[in-house]
């Protein structure tokens, strides 16, 4: 049995982006918006990887000490025991659980989201954890942007274009 993967087609994607860029807040101050989009339109049009597979991406946030709020967004098969596990790795994480969100293809949904949020502009950039001496990625900062719910409105978007490449089983 081998697997068959139908990428989005050329008009789904050109429709696909057209409306990202619509909801894109203003021009990124950090980051050349041509360079991070195409590297969003690769991360789409990309196929996923063997190791991919259904699972969730998950938005989890947490009170910085300056009263700043503070956004992971990550994948996993369990984003509870991920949860868990990420209070054990930092205790300074006193992370919550926000929302979860399935998909067909959670690894290339993670990476998807990731670009998007930098080209938003809302990345955190990475820094050396003096709790876990672990340098933290994958962390945002949400709030001009509506939020977790702003955030996982957008990830829904995202998923559903992830999800429309269709991953199939034939028997060649
Ligand atoms: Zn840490």
């Amino acid at each position: 049995m081998s697997t068959v993967y139908t990428p989005l087609s050329h008009r789904q994607l050109v429709a696909a982006l057209t409306y990202i860029d619509a909801i894109l807040p203003s021009e990124s101050t950090r980051y050349s918006r041509i360079h991070t989009k195409n590297e969003l339109y690769a991360a789409l049009a990309r196929p996923p990887s063997a190791a991919d597979g259904p699972g969730y991406v998950y938005w989890m946030e947490t009170e910085n000490p300056d009263g700043s709020i503070e956004s992971k967004a990550g994948f996993s098969n369990d984003p509870d025991r991920r949860l868990i596990e990420w209070g054990r790795q930092c205790y300074r994480s006193d992370f919550e659980l926000i929302t979860v969100i399935p998909t067909l293809h959670a690894r290339k949904l993670e990476r998807v989201v990731h670009k998007f949020f930098k080209i938003a502009d809302l990345w955190k950039e990475p820094y050396c954890c003096e709790s876990c001496s672990v340098y933290h990625r994958e962390k945002f900062e949400v709030d001009d942007f509506g939020g977790i719910p702003g955030a996982t409105n957008i990830t829904e978007i995202l998923r559903d274009l992830v999800d429309l490449g269709r991953l199939e089983f034939t028997d060649l």
